[in-house]
């Protein structure tokens, strides 16, 4: 299933149920995309597989190749006999960087008339059983003022300043969020976060800078409304700052441009899916993760989701990353009950 401009493709197995049906059942999701290994320190090849002392060292292999590896090389186990409901495979692209593949991914499956019941998502969990994450939103912040001689600043619009003071804001909003809650005390970090990432502006020191851009996130804990964090911001820059700047010269102008979102995973929203789990993992434990997944946006459109998945997020995105050949055991163990579980009786 290609994206818009056919340059980029999420790719999707169902393999139907005894009957025919396509609609129902379960899929298995995971992302194609890994993340740059530049300006990383790496012992091996990133992009070659290699086994050492009972792990698989290789960029992906926690996060989370390991997962579809896995799938596919037990697909005989699950074509072995007719299925009571079917099984999907959705393999997104562009999970990295704004799960922009998870959203297209939902829009054809609803165009093909198919609606899996539940969904486990494969991210490194160590094969335990998460029910909740945060929501997390990314903006990239453009300030446009006016250039002109440092020895003359009233005649420019200095957008550093005014970025600088947006970014005063926000940490303002996160030290609220810090100190005053909501809190959810099943969170590592128990309140929602906001943090700016990166910042350019500027050309020279004697000169007024006519440009400054910024990016931020803002992770929500469960309950926390993203749009009400966002408008506080998105009101005192719009209202307040752009105000002054214009008061200087009516060109300054400052744009909001979303980069990427990624809606919570709530607890409140798993039954059959975190029965699933624990049923095929012989455990009854219910955990949360810090990071968000595409579970969020597959629970959004009414799929019961549960992360799950071999490996630990501690070795992804890292340099060296790796996967315990025991986790990829135990993902094995996973399929193969599943297998057997959604086989026609
Ligand atoms: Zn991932």
């Amino acid at each position: 299933m290609p994206n818009a401009i056919g340059t980029k493709a999420n790719l999707v197995v169902t393999i139907p149920a005894y009957d025919g049906s396509i609609t129902g059942g379960v899929m298995l999701a995971g992302h194609t995309d890994v993340v740059p290994v530049d300006g990383q320190s790496w012992s091996s090849d990133p992009f070659t597989a290699e086994l050492r002392e009972d792990r698989l060292y290789g960029r992906g292999t926690a996060d989370m190749k390991a997962f579809t590896g896995v799938i596919l090389a037990l697909l005989p186990d699950f074509l072995s006999s007719p299925l009571a409901t079917p099984l999907h495979l959705a393999w997104t692209y562009d999970e990295e960087v704004g799960c922009h593949g998870a959203v297209t991914l939902l829009a054809d499956l609803d165009a093909r008339g198919i609606h899996p019941d539940i969904c486990v998502v494969g991210e490194p969990t160590s094969m335990r059983a998460v029910s909740a994450h945060k929501s997390s939103h990314l903006y990239r912040v453009s300030f446009t003022g006016l250039a002109s001689h440092s020895s003359n600043t009233p005649n420019g619009v200095n957008a550093i300043e005014y970025a600088a003071r947006a970014i005063a804001f926000i940490r303002s909003i996160a030290d609220e969020h810090r100190l005053e809650g909501p809190f959810d005390a099943s969170f590592e970090v128990p309140h929602s976060t906001v943090n700016v990432g990166t910042i350019s502006g500027g050309v020279a020191v004697n000169t007024v800078a006519d440009r400054c851009e910024f990016e931020f996130e803002f992770r929500a804990i469960p309950g926390v409304s993203p749009a009400s964090i966002f408008s506080r911001i998105e009101d005192y820059v719009l209202e307040e700052l752009r105000t002054e700047m214009r008061a200087e010269n009516a060109a300054a102008d400052v744009s909001f441009a979303p980069i990427g979102a990624v809606p919570a995973l709530s607890a409140a929203g798993t039954g059959a899916a975190l029965q699933l789990v624990h049923e095929l993992t012989k455990t009854t434990s219910e955990e949360t993760v810090g990071y968000g997944t595409e579970g969020g946006l597959f629970q959004l459109a009414g799929i019961d989701t549960v992360v799950c998945g071999p490996g630990s997020i501690r070795q992804a995105h890292t340099a060296n990353e790796y996967i315990d050949l025991a986790q990829i055991s135990a993902c094995e163990d996973f399929m193969r009950a599943l297998a057997v579980h959604i086989m026609q009786p």
